[in-house]
């Protein structure tokens, strides 16, 4: 499989180089060339898989040659060794229009070690990368900006390999506490994993990391390569868990069409799950929801598209002005409105929403959403009520409540307790360096501590 730059199809490369490039030389966003569809035939064949095993399948047609059938079973299997739940809970109350319990899944992708949807994507790619600079001895320099879950999955997936030093920056501020605990604790004093508290905003961290790409001499030196969902290989694994889903709900629910509701920000899981649905899987429409950064709902309902500053709000790992795959979006679909906004419908919510639906529901079912999820929810009931389909309803559990209690225990007036990984986490001393959020501060701080 080879990989153009979105902006320029003439740039190619091959699997390895994309993930290792992260972006093209002139600056576009790497995409396959082609997306294998599958038949139905197969695709009952892969739905009877494990996950792991499922993933490895359809990895095969996103790769190049350097990863032979075995290698991909060996790297799914051992990157996802942990469950896919699709829970149901009885919100009959929250939803009279449509009773059926049944038909609504939370897809609780957030079982992995960092307690978010980023694993799926991290421990794919970090074990690819690592598979090919095995083969190559290459040395790379990963910047990921964070705002809060990226840093945790990558940090993990990457930590103690050889020839990788990672640079996790996030906003001072801008995480929740158990977030910054998690990043700021990674692996033993000195190990290849650090973590800077940049003054200022998301938007700031993700520019810096942007910069310091544009910048050739910073590139060369270092050999920097991003783990933000710029990378493809960050967005590649995120159809895995989209594709092998649908086709477990399918089984069971035979002819009834599927939605599945994503809370959003940079729009790399909606991305994942819009090349689950050309591969085939069955895959009806995509609902998002975004908090009060939302210039991807605006451009659902108007077809004009206005990147703005982010905003902080109660769901922080979605306060994105200036969603970095939006260009994908556009590119998958012939940079046609009207057939994003065939398959995509999207809706956004205040905080005061937010926090007032994640305390009905579990007052009334005792199921407890961290934040985003929450508005993943709440916009999976908006477009029910707007349209006119009887369909089975699967909101994309994007992180565990824990990561977020001290304003999930606000919000519900009950204790959430932290599951193992986080309360060792919560013990350990933070090591951070604080940095404004400029390239020269970066480049002089990667100079001290980038091998
Ligand atoms: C990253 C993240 C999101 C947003 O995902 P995108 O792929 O950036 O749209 C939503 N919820 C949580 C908990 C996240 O960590």
């Amino acid at each position: 499989m080879n990989y153009h730059s979105h902006s320029d199809s003439n740039i190619t490369a091959s699997f390895g180089d994309a993930l290792l490039a992260s972006l093209a030389p002139n600056g576009g966003l790497w995409m396959p060339d082609n997306i294998h569809k599958f038949t139905h035939v197969e695709t009952a064949k892969l739905g009877a898989m494990s996950f792991a095993d499922c993933a490895a399948e359809l990895a095969r047609y996103f790769v190049d040659d350097r990863f032979s059938d075995e290698d991909l079973k060996n790297i799914c299997r051992d990157a996802y060794d942990f469950p896919v739940p699709l829970v149901t809970f009885s919100d009959e109350k929250l939803d009279a229009a449509t009773p059926e319990i049944a038909r609504n899944y939370v897809l609780e992708l957030f079982h992995g070690p960092t307690l978010a949807f980023k694993d799926f994507a991290a421990r794919f790619m970090g074990r690819a990368a690592s598979h090919i600079m095995n083969k190559t001895g290459d040395k790379r320099t990963i910047l990921v900006a964070t705002s809060g879950d990226t840093g945790g999955a990558i940090g993990d997936a990457f930590l103690d390999q050889d020839g990788i030093d990672v640079f996790i920056l996030f906003p001072k501020g801008g995480v929740s506490k158990v977030q910054e605990q998690q990043l700021c604790t990674m692996g033993k004093a000195g190990c290849n994993i650090r973590a800077i508290s940049i003054d200022g905003t998301f938007d700031d961290c993700q520019q810096l990391v942007k910069d310091a790409f544009a910048d050739q001499k910073m590139t060369d030196r270092y050999s920097l390569m991003s783990a933000n969902s710029i990378n493809v290989g960050r967005v590649i694994p995120q159809s895995f868990y989209y594709f092998w889903t649908s086709l477990q709900i399918k089984a069971a629910h035979p002819g009834v069409p599927i939605v599945y509701s994503i809370p959003s920000g940079n729009l790399g899981n909606l991305t994942g799950g819009l090349i689950a649905k050309k591969m085939g899987a069955p895959i009806e429409r995509f609902v998002i929801g975004n908090n009060n950064n939302d210039p991807f709902v605006d451009y659902l309902k108007t077809g004009e598209y206005t990147p703005r500053p982010s905003v902080p709000t109660l769901s922080n790992a979605m306060d994105i002005g200036r969603p970095n795959n939006f260009p994908r979006i556009l590119d998958l679909h012939n940079n046609d409105y009207e057939a994003v906004s065939e398959i995509c419908w999207g809706a956004s919510f205040s905080d005061e929403e937010t926090e007032r639906h994640m305390r009905r529901v579990f007052n009334e079912t005792g199921y407890v959403m961290c934040p985003h999820t929450a508005v993943g929810h709440l916009a999976m009931e908006a477009f029910s009520k707007d349209v006119d389909l009887d369909f089975v309803k699967v909101v994309v559990g994007t992180a565990h409540p824990a990561k977020f209690a001290d304003s999930v225990e606000r919000i519900i007036r009950e204790d959430v307790p932290l599951p193992k990984p986080l309360q060792k986490a919560m013990k350990k001393k933070k090591r951070v360096h604080v940095m404004p959020p400029t390239l020269e501060a970066l480049d002089a701080y990667l100079a001290l501590h980038a091998a």
